[in-house]
């Protein structure tokens, strides 16, 4: 595949903010960036890339509470996710707090996202998978040529994503999981919100959520 990756921790809950763009133009987008602004244009700046766009998979602080910085920096607008996650962009500073996270600014996407739209990253077009369960508007996105997909806090190695917190829906994040990603190929490589990447036969195989 033409595009590269890199990877940000951010926020201490660790979180995955990706940096997506493609070798040959330098275009590309920030995916989830949860906080540490700054560590995340010092990263910008090492890829020698150029950000065309924010997306968001959800409304958790440790994935959007830096987007709005972010955009107004850089000058992009942030897309995603499904409106169903409103609230919880809407209530990002509440959410810092609760966490004892500072300087989070709540978030207002210039554009939601809906299942089946294409999105654009790197010129390469990924299609948007709502999953909900973790969060109501969760989305994923999937590039079917390259087989390689985004899934934010969906699906992990050995894992699934927590349903604990308020909006969270057990029953429907193993249905989304099951109905949606485990259809793809073995091979399909996925990034996740925490932890190391994976693919689906090894979660199809070990991932003991979805047996
Ligand atoms: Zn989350």
């Amino acid at each position: 595949m033409a595009l590269k990756i890199s990877i940000v921790q951010v926020t201490p809950f660790q979180q995955n903010c990706a940096l997506i763009w493609n070798g040959e133009t330098g275009k590309g987008a920030v995916i989830d960036p949860g906080g540490d602004v700054e560590k995340i244009q010092a990263a910008i700046t090492t890829a020698g890339m150029k950000v065309e766009t924010i997306f968001l998979t959800h409304g958790h602080l440790d994935h959007a509470g830096g987007a709005s910085e972010l955009a107004k920096a850089l000058g992009v607008p942030i897309i995603g996710p499904d409106i169903a996650d409103k609230p919880l962009l809407d209530s990002l500073p509440e959410q810092a707090i609760r966490f004892g996270v500072p300087d989070m600014q709540a978030v207002t996407p210039d554009q939601w996202l809906t299942e089946g739209e294409t999105i654009d990253i790197g010129g390469l077009p990924f299609e948007v998978l709502h999953c909900p369960g973790h969060t109501p508007g969760h989305v994923v996105f999937i590039n079917r040529d390259g087989n390689f997909g985004i899934f934010g806090d969906v699906l992990f190695q050995n894992s699934v994503g927590r349903t604990d917190f308020p909006y969270g829906d057990h029953d429907a994040l193993i249905t989304a999981i099951k109905e949606k990603l485990l259809p793809l190929p073995d091979d399909f490589l996925f990034i996740c919100g925490h932890g190391t990447h994976s693919t689906i036969g090894e979660e199809r195989k070990n991932n003991p959520f979805i047996q």
